[in-house]
């Protein structure tokens, strides 16, 4: 017998560079929850030893499945330590979903284009294109299983891409707000270019713009998804840009099927950067109420006069980290996480320590729970 009501589980993490949102979600049957991740991220800024805060936490807990893993776009601050969640060998992928627009080959490519920027001087071009290659390597068992259920390339409104009922009938859906197709259009034809560029390149200073030109794109196909639980719906951003939402709110396949933008809760995209603020929106999102945001930092965002604006259309605004490289950043001797029993929301100031939150909202939509996830310092 549960002594609680069934609840949505969401916990986001945001170390202040990346994030990962892992979902608790009331099984059919009331037995053992169902876990899925969308996007990954470790503490450390670099390096194939740190740790893997989500993967943490699912052998913490106990769990051993993953219904999905999706990748919203291929920004390292959201896939650093995926390849490692999905060569784990005590927990099992069901699923994979990603942004449209690309193929596993053009990944690959892409990844190899990285490499050679890095080779021309791009002093940005990171050693990511490795964990991109481990990537597409770990999931070569899921692509040979050639069932679509379980590797999706997301283009467009997709009403349900997992869901189902459980004991009490409440209804557990997941469904996909974006990548507006015409963005996923845009971002293949881009990616063609680069491709082709790369058959007669020489490495030289052209290439390392037009690559730069497909970096700065990656945010217009990031996945958009709504997970709703019964009356609770959370909105999870990504880091779609303000145009995305526009075609978001204007997508009448969308609309037809009466799946309104209205949140409980919102990770809000691109880690609060006015880019990616879209008034219309955040309007949306509150038409039942002012939903709970959370922000997940990064270097340089969000910025000050973002966090008020965002305080002003939010009934509570969670920050998983400090703002920006440096602030308020977990000063780590043991990375054994923690989870807080009931919550509370530190000030700025309280940061220190708090790698993101998890919220749990009853199917009524109300916030069950709240608390800081920390990592141990002690
Ligand atoms: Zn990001």
């Amino acid at each position: 017998m549960r002594e609680i009501p069934p609840v949505l589980g969401v916990h986001v993490f945001g170390p202040s560079y990346g994030e990962s949102i892992l979902l608790q979600m009331p099984s059919e049957d009331g037995r053992a929850d169902r876990w899925g991740i969308v996007d990954c991220c470790t503490l450390a800024e670099s390096g194939n030893t740190s740790s893997v805060l989500p993967l943490e936490f699912l052998r913490l807990r106990g769990v051993q499945t993953l219904e999905f893993a999706c990748l919203t776009h291929p920004h390292e601050d959201h896939f650093r330590g995926f390849a490692k969640v999905l060569q784990a060998q005590d927990v099992a992928v069901r699923a994979w979903w990603r942004y449209g627009g690309d193929s596993h080959r053009t990944l690959e490519v892409y990844s190899r284009l990285r490499k050679r920027a890095k080779g021309a001087g791009d002093p940005e071009a990171s050693n990511a294109f490795e964990e991109l290659l481990a990537i597409e390597k770990a999931l070569r068992p899921l692509k040979r299983a050639r069932d679509p259920s379980r590797f999706r390339r997301l283009s467009g409104y997709h009403p349900r891409l997992y869901g189902y009922k459980t004991q009490d009938g409440v209804e557990l859906r997941i469904a996909a707000f974006g990548p507006p197709a015409t963005h996923v259009q845009r971002y293949a034809e881009q990616t063609a270019k680069e491709l082709n560029f790369y058959v007669a390149a020489d490495g030289s200073e052209s290439y390392v713009r037009l690559e730069k030109a497909t970096r700065d794109l990656h945010n217009i196909v990031s996945v958009v998804l709504l997970v709703a639980f019964g009356s609770a719906r959370v909105i999870l951003g990504g880091d779609a840009d303000r145009r995305s939402w526009q075609l978001i709110l204007g997508d009448t396949s969308r609309e037809s099927q009466g799946d309104s933008l209205a949140s409980t809760a919102v990770k809000v995209s691109h880690h609060g950067s006015k880019g990616s603020y879209c008034p219309a929106a955040w309007e949306a999102h509150s038409a039942q109420g002012p939903p709970y945001a959370v922000i997940t930092p990064f270097p340089g965002l969000p910025r000050p006069e973002m966090l008020k604006e965002l305080g002003q259309v939010c009934s509570k605004v969670y920050l998983t980290g400090g703002p920006g490289r440096g602030m308020g950043r977990p000063r780590v001797k043991s990375k054994r996480l923690q989870m807080g029993e009931y919550g509370f929301t530190p000030h700025l100031a309280d940061l220190e320590g708090v790698v993101g939150y998890s919220l749990f909202f009853d199917a009524s939509g109300r916030l069950f729970s709240e608390s800081p996830l920390a990592v141990k310092t002690q």
